[in-house]
């Protein structure tokens, strides 16, 4: 790394607390800026396939990360009435043996403090909460950062990982709507002994059905249920694009769905169930303007059919840091980290968009596969602490 670099990152999710690491584990004094008071994530959960916990294992966190981590050995895909089991897809030590890691979930907000500590542990004053980002002005040398507070940086690079509703990105390569995509995500988490026994064989399962899936798995040891539930809808016409949402209406909308999906529904309390709007932004094949760079959702928002958008930051966030200790100076670290990750990031956005009729099929009885989709597509094959940059 080229010595003495100061880098901001705008941004305080899973993208900018793995790339305010990696740029620590390059050797740079890093400041992430947050527009929350405070740091958190939604009450939810998240899965991570072998390439994310591999990048998590470049950042050397992946042994915190596994001490709150569910490790499933295989989840069922199952008929959204019958309950017929449509596909069994193995994920524990086959995935180990062939890509070196297994695939994972986890609390988000447990994934969220584990990266938060690590980067405490490097700089206790490496997180600043409380302050929004609402300038960039390219500097000689640099890049400087004005915030809604007043406060101006300077820095020598700057990385906005800012979410599908980027500032820094709407700054870099001009302002555009952010884009409803017709798909509708609650998310909410049941405690265990609401759940019926014989519904938790195994622990991790799939529910396709007509226009809707449920997908559901075990967090916090085992003492929660966690479940992200999709429909289409033709608009969004709420107040925010994140909101508290009614059991009745999750209800309702999964109405004679087997009772395994109907008794959990109604075992949400009602202060744990949130609605998002699934938001989308054209594709960008450049991120990087002088020494800024996108990454993470403000780079490549993609749709959660393939558990791909948190680990797509991470393999981000590695892929940076891996290019700023190979570079000479900081555009050419720039340069390399854009080079390596645009394609890879269009490839898991397009493939994401493309599962959709295969998770909300009309004819789930029609749905099969011998391999899982996301390994079949090679995405596992992809360890981001040995790929070029
Ligand atoms: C229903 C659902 C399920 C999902 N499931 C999975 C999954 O199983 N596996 C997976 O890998 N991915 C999953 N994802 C995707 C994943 O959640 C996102 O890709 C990931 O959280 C993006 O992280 P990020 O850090 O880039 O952005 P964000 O998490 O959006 O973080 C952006 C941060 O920037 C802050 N910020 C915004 N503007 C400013 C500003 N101007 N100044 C300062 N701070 C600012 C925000 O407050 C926020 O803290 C799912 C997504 C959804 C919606």
């Amino acid at each position: 790394m080229i010595p003495r670099t100061e880098a901001i990152v705008v941004g305080a999710g899973i993208g900018g607390l793995a790339a305010a690491l990696a740029l620590q584990k390059a050797g740079a004094d890093v400041r992430v800026f947050e527009q929350a008071p405070a740091l958190g994530e939604v009450g939810a959960g998240i899965s991570i396939s072998p390439n994310g916990a591999l990048g998590l294992r470049a950042l050397g966190v992946l042994d915190a990360f596994r001490e709150h981590a569910y490790a499933p050995e295989y989840q069922f895909v199952r008929h959204y009435q019958s309950a017929r089991v449509l596909a069994t897809v193995t994920r524990g030590d086959r995935l180990a043996e062939a890509y070196g890691e297994r695939y994972y979930v986890i609390h988000r907000a447990d994934l969220h403090r584990v990266l938060a500590d690590a980067v405490r542990a490097a700089d206790p004053d490496a997180i600043v909460t409380g302050e929004r980002a609402i300038a960039i002005e390219q500097v000689e040398d640099g890049v400087e950062v004005a915030f809604e507070s007043g406060l101006r940086r300077r820095a020598d690079l700057l990385v906005g990982a800012d979410g599908v509703r980027s500032r820094v990105r709407s700054i870099l390569f001009g302002a555009e709507q952010v884009r409803f995509t017709g798909f509708v995500a609650w998310r909410g988490l049941v405690p265990i002994e609401r759940v019926p026994l014989e519904a938790m064989d195994p622990p991790s399962q799939v529910f396709i059905g007509p226009g809707h899936m449920i997908n559901r798995y075990p967090v916090r040891g085992g003492q929660l249920l966690n479940f992200v539930a999709f429909a289409e809808r033709p608009g969004w016409e709420e107040e925010g694009w994140s909101i508290p949402a009614k059991v009745d209406e999750l209800a309702t909308e999964f109405a004679g769905w087997h009772p395994w999906v109907t008794q959990l529904i109604a075992g949400v309390p009602e202060q744990d169930l949130f609605k998002w709007a699934l938001c989308a932004r054209s594709p960008l094949m450049r991120w990087v303007s002088g020494r800024a760079a996108l990454l993470g959702d403000a780079a490549h928002p993609l749709l959660p059919y393939l558990g791909q958008g948190a680990v797509m930051a991470i393999e981000d966030a590695v892929l940076l840091g891996r290019a700023c200790v190979a570079a000479a100076d900081v555009p050419e670290a720039l340069a390399r980290y854009e080079a390596s990750r645009v394609g890879r990031a269009r490839f898991v956005v397009e493939r994401s968009t493309l599962q959709v009729p295969r998770f909300h099929s009309p004819d789930p009885d029609g749905f099969h596969h011998d391999v899982p989709v996301d390994e079949a597509l090679g995405l596992f094959a992809y360890d981001p602490a040995q790929v070029p940059v």
